[in-house]
């Protein structure tokens, strides 16, 4: 296994910060200061130089279909969320979890492994026409939700350290007319975020299959952290289909309290030598094996 080195000191940029309260695991345990996004490409490490770095642009016409791309197996995403906690961090607003017996967790779907959830987050623009961080087809959307998991053969706060370490899924967020009930729990509590602050919101009985797109076809390639120090140890799943999000919602996340949040996306990156792979979606039901064989002896039988 690879351990990725990363020189923190270089730039004098980054601080590591013990977060207290509930939930307060930070993401990836690595902070990085209000840099304005003009300064982040000579500002940023070596590491976020690398030939396998992220978001890049989806061009579904380039990408390889890959037969052993099933679905993604959700576990536990349909229990409801064990003490979240929203947090402002200074670049976006994330939700925390403490970890118990039902933690959601992904396998499957061309996954090597079990990997646990331990954090979701949003990339948001100050208009229509910014926000995500990926891009399919060259298309931006308003709004991309992360949600991080890591390995579970791994510590939490150290697996961004290891080339399998993680598996985030990408979720595009387009803009509605109506709400979208799944994320009142964010857009509805933001302003008790507007510091640097974190918010129980166990009340909300949040899931979080209720935040997912009910069409499961995805992209799956190699990257990286968006943000310092930009490991390139990220199994990144971008699903093809948006869920949406009420204008009324998005208004919330744009909020002149959360200034310093906004428009919190990395640019597009060289996709370089990598290739973008798509699941594989048949469109037919498949058939149990048995149900394969008896099919053709009643065929055989029958000539
Ligand atoms: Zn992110």
């Amino acid at each position: 296994m690879t351990l990725i080195s990363t020189s923190l000191g270089s730039v004098g940029i980054f601080v590591s910060r013990e977060v207290t309260g509930p939930g307060g695991n930070h993401m990836f345990g690595i902070e990085y200061l209000n840099l304005r996004r003009s300064d982040w490409p000579e500002n940023w490490p070596e590491t976020c130089k690398g030939k396998k770095q992220s978001p890049i642009n989806i061009d579904d016409s380039e990408v390889k279909i890959n037969k052993n791309l099933r679905d993604i197996k959700f576990v536990n995403y349909d229990k409801v969320l064990n003490n979240p906690v929203l947090v402002n961090n200074g670049h976006s607003v994330k939700l925390d979890i403490e970890d118990d017996s039902n933690v959601p967790k992904i396998q499957d779907g061309g996954l090597k492994a079990e990997y646990k959830f331990q954090q979701l987050h949003f990339h948001w623009g100050s208009e229509n026409t910014t926000g995500s961080e990926h891009t399919l087809n060259n298309k931006i959307y308003p709004m991309e939700m992360h949600l991080v998991h890591y390995n579970s053969k791994y510590e939490k706060d150290e697996a961004h350290n290891y080339e399998d370490g993680l598996a985030v899924l990408a979720v595009f967020i387009k803009i509605d007319a109506n709400d979208n009930n799944a994320f009142s729990a964010f857009s509805q509590n933001l302003k008790f975020v507007y510091g640097n602050d974190s918010y129980d919101i166990s009340s909300s009985d949040l899931t979080l299959q209720a935040l997912l797109p009910k069409d499961s076809l995805y992209y799956r390639y190699q990257g990286s952290l968006t943000t310092p120090p930009c490991n390139e140890t990220v199994i990144w799943t971008v699903f093809a289909n948006p869920v949406t999000i009420g204008i009324e919602q998005i208004k919330e996340f744009r909020n002149e309290s959360l200034d310093d949040l906004v428009n919190n996306f990395r640019p597009i990156q060289n996709l370089n030598d990598r290739t973008v792979e798509k699941s594989y979606n048949s469109g037919i039901q498949q058939l149990p094996q048995v149900v394969i064989v008896l099919a053709s002896f009643v065929v055989v039988g029958s000539w």
